[in-house]
């Protein structure tokens, strides 16, 4: 009966993680479904503690070392996302990851023995061997890779390490760690001392590809990255839950896992790069500016300030904020959403262009205004916004760069040329609003900033919106 209970949970589980998922694509049921699916997680959890059976009948009898874990787990999980500012998402997603890919492998070290008990006694399991082996590989490859992807977005190693021949060292590794899994996993190694020396050998060598993998990989790359190794642990779970025979976990493992695959795909394509690309290529400059285009001529640029804003802000009908990563690093949300209510309330029409790689991370413009109310509905994707920009009056870029550089249409020599971009240069009047005429993330020049029909608003995005607010209100 209790079996019956257990997979009916592990069933509703399932059920709460598609759901969940589902819910996750757009920003009005985000939250409900990110809890939907946590919900599940827990029922899964609980299900497991109190009605799991080996074939002994025996339950799960050491609940103070699975509370310590889960009590551990949660605090910790708890404080990190409550601090973590929106700018640090990336290095958290790489640690959570990384701890996922750490429990794929530590589960695979754990079934070792098991496997081993049947060298030199009856038929050797190929596939219980081959699930352990791969769940070990995957799992370490996903440990040691997030790890240095934490490393590298926190800033405590350099963004563009080039590691010589390392594409030449990378083959060797993954063609013996692939060679070495399917001699273990055959049972072509039939001492039990020598296996599991080759099994941590094994071990090793998948931390140390994971390590190789990332380190050389360029810093504008590394989200796309962190969605890869997010599928590896995906798969690593998978792997365990086909070894424990969980319906629960094998769901959740193919879920993180296509969902990963799906994220990097759409990723690779909004800034049109192939994955190969991404792996074995290197993207920017490595951190030197690149000049836009200039045929020899002196450039120059126009400045404006926060009251003439004000004022052609307020006699417009139609304006579309372009936010981008100095947005969030200012943590300018909520007073671009005054700014926004203001002029609504003067008949303005305010929409909000959200370019796909906008930020560091999948989404982040969406999380950063929805943080601070703004209606979804004026969140419009890129594809159905660009037509929309030759009929604005204002259009006001914040904190935004590369997404908004149109080299990407118009310099094939670029490093981002063939990325889509919001074609803001073709409003009446673009605003830029950054601190200096710095790079963005790509390392290059903007040539929009050049434009005739483009001005400057120098400062800090939050201390600028909060002028332009105060200069409204006065008008
Ligand atoms: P960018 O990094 O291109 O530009 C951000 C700009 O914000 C900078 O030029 C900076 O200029 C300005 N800025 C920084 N701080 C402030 C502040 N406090 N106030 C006002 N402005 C500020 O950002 P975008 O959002 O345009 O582009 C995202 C980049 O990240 C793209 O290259 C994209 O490919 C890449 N990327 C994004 C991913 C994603 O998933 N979203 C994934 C991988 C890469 P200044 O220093 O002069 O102030």
């Amino acid at each position: 009966m209790g079996e019956y209970i257990l997979e009916t949970c592990y069933l509703l589980a399932s059920i709460c993680y598609i759901l969940g998922l589902k819910m996750m694509a757009g920003p009005k049921t985000a939250r409900n479904g990110n809890l939907l699916a946590a919900g599940g997680m827990a029922l899964a959890i609980f299900a497991t503690i109190y009605l799991y059976q080996d074939d002994l009948n025996n339950k799960l009898g050491n609940h103070l070392w699975i509370y310590s874990g889960i009590i551990i787990g949660s605090l910790a999980g708890w404080v990190a996302a409550k601090k973590v500012q929106m700018t640090a998402m990336p290095q958290m997603v790489s640690v959570f990851n990384g701890m996922g890919g750490a429990c794929a492998a530590l589960i695979s070290l754990v079934e070792f023995p098991k496997a081993l008990e049947h060298i030199g006694h009856g038929e050797w399991p190929v596939l219980f061997m081959a699930t352990v082996l791969c769940g070990l590989v995957i799992g370490s490859v996903s440990f040691s890779g997030s790890m240095i992807a934490f490393l590298k977005l926190n800033g405590n190693m350099g963004k563009d390490i080039r590691i010589p021949f390392y594409n030449i060292i990378n083959t060797f590794l993954i063609f013996g760690i692939i060679g070495l899994t399917v001699c273990l996993a055959g049972g072509h190694i039939t001492d039990h001392n020598q296996f599991t020396m080759w099994a941590w050998i094994l071990l090793a060598a998948s931390m140390f590809y994971g390590i190789m993998f990332v380190v050389p990989i360029g810093g504008a790359d590394m989200p796309v990255v962190i969605s890869l190794l997010n599928s590896f642990t995906g798969m690593a779970a998978a792997f365990g839950g086909f070894l424990y025979g969980n319906m629960a976990m094998l769901t959740g493992g193919i879920l993180v896992g296509s969902a990963g695959t799906i994220l990097t795909v759409v990723m690779c394509k909004a800034m049109n790069r192939s994955l190969t690309n991404v792996i074995f290529g290197a993207f920017g400059t490595g951190g030197k500016s690149v000049a836009a285009k200039t045929d020899g001529a002196q450039k120059t640029y126009k400045e404006t300030n926060a009251s003439d804003l004000a004022v052609l802000l307020n006699y417009s009908q139609k304006v579309i904020i372009v936010p981008g990563y100095g947005l969030a690093v200012a943590q300018a949300q909520h007073v671009v959403h005054e700014m926004e209510q203001l002029l609504n309330d003067r008949g303005v029409e305010v929409k909000y262009a959200i370019h796909p790689v906008a930020g560091r991370m999948p989404g982040h413009m969406n999380v950063l205004l929805a943080e601070s109310n703004v209606d979804y509905d004026k969140l419009v994707e890129m594809d159905d916004i660009n037509p929309e920009f030759s009929t604005c009056d204002v259009v006001m870029v914040l904190g935004a760069n590369d997404v908004v550089n149109p080299a990407a249409k118009e310099d094939p020599n670029s490093p981002i040329y063939g990325m889509p971009i919001l074609n803001v240069e073709n409003a009446k009047t673009t605003v830029v609003n950054k601190r200096s005429m710095n790079v963005g993330y790509a390392g290059i020049d903007n040539d929009l900033f050049y434009r005739d029909k483009t001005a400057m608003l120098f400062g800090d995005a939050k201390k600028v919106l909060s002028q332009i607010v105060s200069e409204l209100k006065n008008l």
